[in-house]
Order: C-alpha cells, then sequence, then structure tokens
C-alpha cells in the first residue's frame, strides 16, 4: 500500500490474545469464566496521516491492506476488514475524535485457534485510536465497544471475556470474571513445578461461528423454560441444578444437555479459584478433564482431534489435566505438565497426532501476561 513508503509510527500497541482456564461458554450465559492474557499479541503501527477521513490499514500477516472512508463505514465482504470496520464504527457512535490514520498490524498469535485473535484485533485497534487520538475512552469502554462490533460487524454473538481478558489481564494473574455483574478479581497463578502447554490441533472446523450461535440459541431456550417456572431465572447462571432437573421433561434432551454443562461449567469455575486459592493443583488438572468430558459429550463442541490430544494426556504421568479451550471445533488444548516433562510429552503427542490426523502439531508454552499496552 502507498501509505507504507513514508510510514512513521507514532504508536505501538500490543494486544494479546488469551487462554481460559475454565468457564466455557460461560460468558454469554452471565457466569462466571478464569481468564488471562498470554505473550502471544498482535502488534499495531499507527501514524495520524494528516486527512480527515482518510485511513489505511495493512495486515502483514495477510500481505494486504484497504482503504477507509471515515464518513461512509460499512460492512465489507472480506472477513477481517469488518473486525476493523466494525470498531471504527462503534467509536464513531461515542466520539467524532478519529480523523485520517495509518495502520498496521503483525501478529504471532494463531488465528481461528481458540486464543481469540479476534478479540486481539477489535481491542487493539480501540486502544491505539483511544491514545493516537486521546478520545477519552475507559478500558471498559474498549472492551464493550469491541464485543459490540463483533456482534454487528463480524456476526458472533460472543460474550464479553476474549475482549475483557485481553485488555484487563495482569502478569501472573488470571481473572474471575462474573460475567453479569463485571465484578472481577485478580488470582495469582503459580503452577511452579508446571506448565501451562497449548497444542495447536491446527484445524479450525468451519461450524465454529454457526454452531456457536447456535448453543446460544439452545441456552436461550432452556432459560425460557425454566423461567416459566421461576420467574426469578433470567440466565442460566440463575438457574440451579435441581431448577433444570424440574422441568426436563418439558425440554428436548439436546436442550437438556446443554443447559446442565453451563450449570456444571459455572461450579467448576468457581471450585478453580478455591483450588487456585490453595495451589492445589491436583484438583485443578481433575477439573480441566471433569470440563472436557462436558465441552465434549454434553456440549457438543469438541472434534476428533481435540477429543485424540486430551485422551492421549491421560496416559501420560507428567500432566495433571488437558481441556479443549476457546469456542471449539478445534483450536488449542490447554494441558498443565510438569516442566521436566514438556519436551516429551509435546514430542509424543506430535507424532501420536501425525500418525493419526496426519496433521503437524503446533505446540508452546504460554504464561499469563499483561493486557493491551502501550510498548
Ligand atoms: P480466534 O478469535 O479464536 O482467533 P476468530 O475466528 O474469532 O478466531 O477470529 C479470527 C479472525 O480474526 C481471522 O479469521 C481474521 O479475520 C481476524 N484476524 C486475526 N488476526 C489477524 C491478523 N493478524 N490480520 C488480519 N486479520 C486477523
Ligand atoms: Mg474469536
Amino acid at each position: 500500500m502507498k501509505f507504507l513508503e513514508k510510514f512513521d509510527p507514532q504508536l505501538i500497541i500490543e494486544s494479546p490474545g488469551r487462554i481460559n482456564l475454565i468457564g466455557e461458554h460461560t460468558d454469554y450465559n452471565l457466569g462466571y469464566v478464569l481468564p488471562t492474557a498470554i505473550e502471544k499479541k498482535i502488534i499495531f503501527r499507527l501514524q495520524k496521516n494528516g486527512s480527515e477521513t482518510e485511513c489505511n490499514i495493512y495486515s502483514t500477516d495477510f500481505d494486504t491492506g484497504f482503504k477507509i472512508d471515515l464518513r461512509t463505514i460499512a460492512r465489507s465482504s472480506v472477513e477481517w476488514e469488518n473486525y476493523i470496520l466494525g470498531v471504527l464504527n462503534e467509536i464513531s457512535k461515542r466520539t467524532d475524535g478519529v480523523i485520517g490514520f495509518d495502520c498496521t498490524l503483525e501478529s504471532n498469535l494463531p488465528q481461528g485457534s481458540g486464543l481469540s485473535s479476534s478479540a486481539a484485533l477489535e481491542c487493539g485497534l480501540a486502544f491505539g485510536l483511544n491514545e493516537l487520538f486521546d478520545l477519552g475512552l475507559t478500558k471498559m469502554d474498549i472492551v464493550q465497544l469491541s464485543q459490540t462490533a463483533e456482534h454487528t460487524y463480524v456476526g458472533t454473538q460472543c460474550g464479553i471475556m476474549d475482549q475483557f481478558a485481553s485488555v484487563m489481564s495482569q502478569t501472573g494473574h488470571v481473572i474471575l470474571l462474573d460475567c453479569k455483574s463485571l465484578e472481577h478479581s485478580q488470582i495469582p497463578i503459580a503452577f511452579e513445578p508446571y506448565q501451562m502447554v497449548m497444542l495447536n490441533t491446527k484445524v479450525s472446523h468451519n461450524l465454529a461461528t454457526s454452531e456457536y450461535n447456535v448453543r446460544k440459541q439452545e441456552c436461550e431456550e432452556g432459560v425460557a423454560i425454566i423461567k416459566n417456572k421461576y420467574p426469578e431465572v433470567d440466565s442460566l447462571r440463575d438457574a440451579t441444578r435441581d431448577m433444570l432437573e424440574a422441568v426436563k421433561h418439558e425440554m428436548s434432551d439436546v436442550v437438556f444437555d446443554r443447559c446442565s454443562f453451563i450449570i456444571s461449567e459455572n461450579e467448576r469455575v468457581l471450585l478453580m479459584a478455591e483450588a487456585l486459592k490453595k495451589n492445589d493443583l491436583n484438583r485443578v488438572g481433575a477439573l480441566l478433564y471433569e470440563a472436557h468430558e462436558g465441552i465434549s459429550k454434553l456440549y457438543e463442541v469438541s472434534c476428533p482431534e481435540s477429543d485424540f490430544l486430551v485422551d492421549f494426556s491421560k496416559d501420560f504421568p507428567a500432566v495433571l489435566g488437558a481441556r479443549q479451550t476457546g469456542g471449539g471445533f478445534g483450536g488449542c488444548t490447554l494441558n498443565i505438565v510438569h516442566k521436566d516433562a514438556v519436551d516429551d510429552f509435546i514430542q509424543q503427542a506430535s507424532t501420536a497426532y501425525k500418525s493419526r490426523f496426519n496433521i503437524a502439531l503446533e505446540a508452546f508454552t504460554v504464561r499469563p501476561s499483561a493486557g493491551t499496552m502501550v510498548r
């Protein structure tokens, strides 16, 4: 793109991906989650370009870019452009402080792998524009407008976790977030002598967006049935197992299983928070395996590749627990592995995975890292 010839960035923003220790699909059910940012991130470089309305965006990873006229922001037929356009659209509803700018982005964060490159993209841009133009947005504004951008421009009816984790995380901590009240606390985690190892299945089954929205609808269907009998229930977060059992005969088996998973998963987040505070690592691991069982059998958002890796880890004494993380249908599994066995585990998992699926596994360790920042 032409602007790259005289690109002299005034601002560099680091916008991280995230993992979620536990609490899958609970965010849009207004329950609890336990995410943290990781050290893999998207780097944004920004400059004002002196124009009133012309903006240029270039993705180094895609080696492509596009021009935007701020007077005519609209959805694009190119998927990744919608994350950018959606954020600009949301910002324009709050302030008219954005004028012409140029931006490049460069990433070492795998896409579509459950590490939320989408939230990193939205929040990083919003954070960067807020700094560049002194827009006066709070971190919470950035989180919320980024979530709305994903709803309106991309079409994924995501909860608030990904954006919240990308922006609000602190080094060495996971966030216990109540997605209803947005109350949150930072819980220090020291897994020593264990490490968090991500195994990337390298598959991203195309169902992710459509099935995500279907799961959301199934949960809403469940809530409506429970609410008939228990008017105080506004989301699955408010429902108990007894309430669900009391209306079981009124719902399909599928809706029952979805609700059952969410109710248990919410409980598991709180149990996990307790286990972390006591540094009870065996309990941490057991909760991960339990969660994966629910993800696979009740919520049905796993896939053969993720199930294979989680099962494989069970034969490995140095692994305390594992589960698929993220929206589902592939992406990464999170494994808690003794540090002395990490290399061996990765090597054996890679060999087994290659011979079963003929796919080269990608593996890396992650540490709880800081949220979006100016470099
Ligand atoms: P996840 O959030 O789990 O990574 P999503 O499907 O929600 O998966 O978001 C991935 C999408 O985000 C990509 O398909 C692309 O449209 C956009 N994206 C992520 N990183 C980049 C990047 N570096 N450059 C351009 N687009 C990106
Ligand atoms: Mg995403």
